[in-house]
């Protein structure tokens, strides 16, 4: 064990005046959101609907992508990404961007019910990097903020696109007459 003192880039900050502490945001956001998106894929696989299936194995893909991309950004910036628990990160409303992807328990989840929670995802996403973009006083977090809030968008737009090909299904589509026969 090391008594030293945490140097401020070791230090959990809000994001906006670290580098360092901003990619290791980016990082844990985006890695959640993908290994959320897996999840949701399995979950529409198991409804049979390889369509949405492979849409949300591809937004998991840029999700990873973008993750990968956060030691290059580091490096490229000469930081050292600084260890973090989940607890550690400063979230301006409170919960990771990602958190809409955990919800989805539901056994009757719908194609337009999954892609809703994703779109909500996507617009969180956006704003958190917008809401960086906005309130850093620091050129370099401003640029990245910018350009992730500009790719968040991209995956907003497309989702929207899909929910027109899945509106919201009629009312009682959860009528369950035996829930407890029905398999995980
Ligand atoms: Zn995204």
């Amino acid at each position: 064990m090391s008594d030293h003192a945490l140097t401020g880039e070791d230090r959990p900050g809000d994001g906006l005046s670290d580098l360092a502490d901003f990619l290791a945001h980016a990082l844990h956001l985006e890695n959640e959101a993908a290994d959320h998106y897996e999840e949701l894929a399995d979950a529409m696989d198991a409804h049979n609907n390889r369509e949405v299936a492979a849409l949300f194995e591809r937004l998991g893909g840029f999700a990873r992508q973008h993750a990968a991309e956060v030691p290059t950004h580091a490096a490229a910036h000469g930081c050292t990404l600084p260890p973090r628990h989940p607890w550690e990160f400063h979230w301006p409303t409170g919960a990771t961007p990602e958190t809409p992807l955990r919800d989805h328990s539901h056994y009757l989840m719908t194609p337009h019910h999954a892609l809703t929670l994703a779109l909500e995802a996507e617009r969180l996403g956006q704003q958190y990097y917008q809401w960086v973009a906005t309130e850093t006083g620091h050129d370099t977090i401003r640029a990245l903020a910018t350009d992730m809030a500009a790719e968040e968008s991209e995956h907003v737009a497309i989702l929207e696109d899909w929910l027109t090909r899945y509106p919201a299904p009629a009312p009682g589509w959860d009528d369950d007459p035996d829930p407890a026969h029905m398999p995980e």
